[in-house]
């Protein structure tokens, strides 16, 4: 037996061990001292009425002989299936039953997708980035160019001609940025992926968020993208599932034999997400379904207005905030993004998220989240205010 030797290449995440270490010692030296916490990557709200409604009967039928369900398609029931193709077509995207496939998550399919791409392949990524993208590809030994994502480029980097890509993962609305590609920038992204006949993972994780007026929600309103790009969406953020577990990946058949790769490899490896939450799920398409989690995307962005104007009160240059939970800001007076970790805890007890944990470009940056509650957003920001 021989082991992956490619998994002692992953470097070792110590983000979130530090955070939390850091903070446990803070605490323990000024117990009287409260914290908020704005590093939270989690939903904080609850399931939606009919959701929940929804999976009281999932569980109501899986208890009778008549209505119970067994293995279930692995590609998801067809129930769900429709919905998420008449949520597509709410934006004027066209996509059959057979190039939807319902997952436990984005997370999975992100990672998964990767059985289907020769080692060889070179992976282009942007740096800051979400760091599965890097140590999934890292875990196969495939060669990872990275982009840089700057200030300059409003952390929305173009493709380089002169860089050759067979893989590019794009995540738009951005996680850690919260910088959204707009329809143009997306558009090269797509001419460049057929040009080098390269394939584009496109994350929207974060879809649901976008509420400008003619942002892309999915790469599939860019022409050209069914020949060269997979999408992949979840209902974590969106609905509020990150511990219910449901998502879905779109695998045009444009793209060759990817699509019945994708179906082969689901069929053997994936045994479907269980019916009760697929039920829960398609309660989230229906029209009371987008109401009422959009109440609860509108109170996050509330949060995350309450952040951005106090930024712009500041001076304080940043990206998110607008269709996106998340806030992605320049330490101030240069300060490192550890260092501006160390001063927010100590002298406002705000803890955020230090940029350099997503990539070398995040240094000096450093992020905050509208996951939070209400009051403890107003408090912190007012922390803020009178610390700088
Ligand atoms: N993609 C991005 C960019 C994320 O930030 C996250 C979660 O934080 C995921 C995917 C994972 O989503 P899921 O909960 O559906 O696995």
């Amino acid at each position: 037996m021989r082991i992956n030797t490619n998994y002692q290449n992953l470097e070792q995440s110590y983000l979130f061990a530090n955070i939390n270490r850091k903070v446990a010692e803070f605490t323990a030296a000024n117990p009287d001292k409260s914290i908020i916490r704005m590093g939270i990557g989690d939903v904080t709200l609850p399931l939606v009425p009919v959701v929940v409604e929804a999976l009281h009967k999932g569980v109501d039928e899986m208890s009778k002989k008549e209505t119970f369900h067994g293995y279930g398609p692995e590609q998801g029931y067809d129930f769900l299936r429709q919905r998420v193709k008449e949520y597509y077509e709410k934006i004027g995207v066209q996509i059959d039953l057979n190039e939807i496939f319902i997952s436990d998550g984005a997370k999975s399919d992100v990672g998964n997708i990767l059985d289907l791409f020769d080692k060889d392949n070179t992976v282009l990524v942007p740096d800051p980035v979400y760091p599965v993208y890097v140590d999934t590809n890292t875990m196969d030994g495939r060669k990872i160019v990275f982009m840089e994502a700057n200030e300059a480029n409003g952390f929305l980097p173009l493709p380089d001609e002169g860089v050759q890509a067979d893989i590019i993962y794009l995540c738009s609305p951005n996680n850690p940025t919260g910088a959204v590609y707009n329809r143009e920038q997306l558009k090269a992204w797509v001419d460049y992926a057929n040009k080098q006949q390269a394939i584009i993972l496109f994350d929207s994780a974060y879809e649901s968020f976008v509420a400008t007026e003619d942002l892309p929600r999915s790469i599939f309103e860019i022409e050209g993208a069914r020949t060269c790009a997979i999408e992949f969406c979840s209902l974590s953020k969106t609905a509020g599932f990150t511990g219910t577990r449901c998502g879905y990946t779109v695998v045009p058949k444009d793209l060759g034999p990817l699509n019945t790769m994708w179906l082969r490899r689901q069929t053997t490896k994936f045994n479907g997400v269980s019916y009760i939450v697929q039920r829960g799920a398609a309660e989230v398409f229906t029209d009371e379904g987008i109401r009422q989690t959009r109440e609860n995307l509108a109170y996050y962005m509330r949060n995350a207005k309450v952040i951005a104007d106090t930024l712009d009160e500041l001076g304080i240059w940043y990206t998110g905030g607008q269709n996106s939970p998340y806030i992605w800001l320049k330490c101030p007076n240069g300060m490192k993004s550890w260092d501006f970790f160390d001063f927010l805890l100590e002298k406002a007890g705000i803890v955020g998220t230090p940029g350099a944990g997503f990539g070398t470009q995040g240094e000096g940056y450093f992020r905050l989240t509208a996951f939070g509650n209400y009051e403890n957003t107003v408090e912190a920001m007012r922390r803020l205010k009178e610390l700088l």
